[in-house]
């Protein structure tokens, strides 16, 4: 059997709806920005991997980092216990983080992270005696798949068959050119007329929505509006974090800082499955207390597994580097070239780009949805080119390993275009 077949009979993937979906590609190796299927085949990593691998695949660098912990202390329970690596991680996130972030709560996945964070808004004001239990969040979110994160995503066919069993969430529309005084007004409306605990948004990029981008300025605009009414604001920077959006967070861009922040996806270079929710010092007094019933009891059991963190200093140190920072330069560069060059195409409606973030939406006749069939007449185009792009609807978005060279990056580019022409 091959490894396609064994993996129909024994697995379930993610998002896949088994009876009608084609068969997965069995990969075998990766090095830099490419991967190689069991024939040999070779397929540009273009959307870095669901946007966690910005170093490139086996890094030899982040992979002796992970030898050496692993050699030295691959884990310990952090109820009791600490180490040197997480107090090394969170060291140096208080470097690069906003300057209001204090503390740093550890899991293992961006939803988590996002639970995490809406649990803690939530218990913030039962701690203080307040009844606040509505979450505000943006149309069209994505923050996860756990039941908060779920309730506070707005993409409905993740969520339809669990309607009416969610947490109280209202929803706001997302200020995009255009669309600013009624993201603010709606903000403000709800505010009114809920108990509101907590705002979580994608901070100018909404990934899962397709690459949905506002500006820093509207954003601020909707985090000075929360602090006026003592509305604890989170980011949830799991997509857009560690360099994406040309700075180290998207939050770098805005003027306002927020409460909570959420990280996963590229802070451990796409290694380590690792996630973590950072905290103002305001927000962790609210459950420092004698009573033991103020405190957050909410763990999990690889809760700041060193292996993770050891993967996570490396790959800080990586995006540290002039190298690094000049890679993400160089693509948003070409990408804004690109950009140019496409947007007047006529089966193009707009190109947008955000750092390293790319997207060009594609005319299309029918209202397209998620899945729908000009993704997957899209999708089979880019795979038999050998580059992997995952379109949402008629969206096709880029968001490369910053490794990726321009010879790779054309050759992207250039499928694209072969593409908007095909369909
Ligand atoms: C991917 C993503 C999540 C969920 O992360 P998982 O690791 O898949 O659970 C949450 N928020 C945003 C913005 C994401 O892009």
């Amino acid at each position: 059997m091959t490894l396609t077949e064994k993996d129909s009979q024994y697995l379930w993937h993610p998002y896949t709806q088994h009876k009608t979906s084609q068969t997965p590609i069995a990969i075998s190796r990766g090095e830099g920005a490419l991967l190689w299927d069991e024939n040999n085949k070779e397929y540009i990593d273009a959307i870095a991997s669901w946007w966690v691998n910005p170093f490139g695949h086996s890094n030899k660098f982040i992979a002796d980092a992970i030898y050496k912990q692993l050699t030295t202390l691959e884990h310990v329970l952090f109820g009791g216990f600490t180490h040197e690596p997480a107090i090394k991680v969170a060291e140096k996130l208080m470097e690069i983080l906003p300057k209001n972030q204090q503390k740093i709560f550890f899991s293992d996945n961006g939803s988590t992270a996002v639970e995490v964070a809406i649990k803690v808004a939530l218990q913030y004001f039962f701690n203080k005696g307040e009844k606040r239990t509505t979450i505000i969040a943006f149309e069209n979110a994505f923050h996860g798949d756990t039941f908060a994160a779920m309730a506070a995503s707005g993409i409905s066919f993740y969520t339809q068959a669990f309607q009416g069993m969610f947490i109280d969430v209202v929803r706001i529309p997302v200020p995009v050119k255009g669309q600013e005084e009624a993201s603010f007004d709606a903000l403000k409306n709800v505010i009114e007329n809920h108990n509101c605990a907590g705002f979580i948004f994608e901070p100018l990029v909404q990934g899962a929505a397709g690459m949905v981008m506002y500006e820093p300025e509207a954003l601020a605009k909707l985090i000075e509006i929360c602090k006026e009414h003592n509305v604890l604001t989170i980011a949830d920077e799991v997509m857009t974090g560690f360099g994406k959006t040309g700075k180290t967070f998207a939050m770098d861009y805005v003027d306002e800082n927020p409460d909570m922040i959420c990280l996963s996806k590229a802070l451990t270079g796409g290694t380590i499955p690792m996630a973590i929710t950072t905290f103002t010092q305001e927000v962790f007094d609210a459950f420092y207390d004698d009573d033991i019933n103020k405190a957050l009891f909410h763990g999990h059991t690889f809760t700041a597994n060193p292996t993770g963190c050891a993967a996570a200093l490396a790959s800080i140190d990586l995006l540290q580097t002039n190298e690094m920072q000049a890679n993400i330069a160089r693509i948003n560069k070409s990408h804004l070239e690109f950009q140019s060059k496409i947007e007047n195409h006529p089966k193009v409606v707009t190109a947008r780009t955000l750092g390293v973030i790319f997207a060009v939406e594609i005319k299309s006749e029918a209202e397209e949805s998620y899945y729908g069939s000009m993704r997957t007449k899209l999708y089979n185009f880019f795979i038999d080119k050998g580059v992997v792009l995952r379109p949402v609807g008629n969206i096709v978005y880029i968001l490369p390993p910053y490794i990726m060279t321009d010879v790779q990056l054309q050759k992207v580019y250039k499928t694209i275009e072969e593409a908007i022409v095909m369909v």
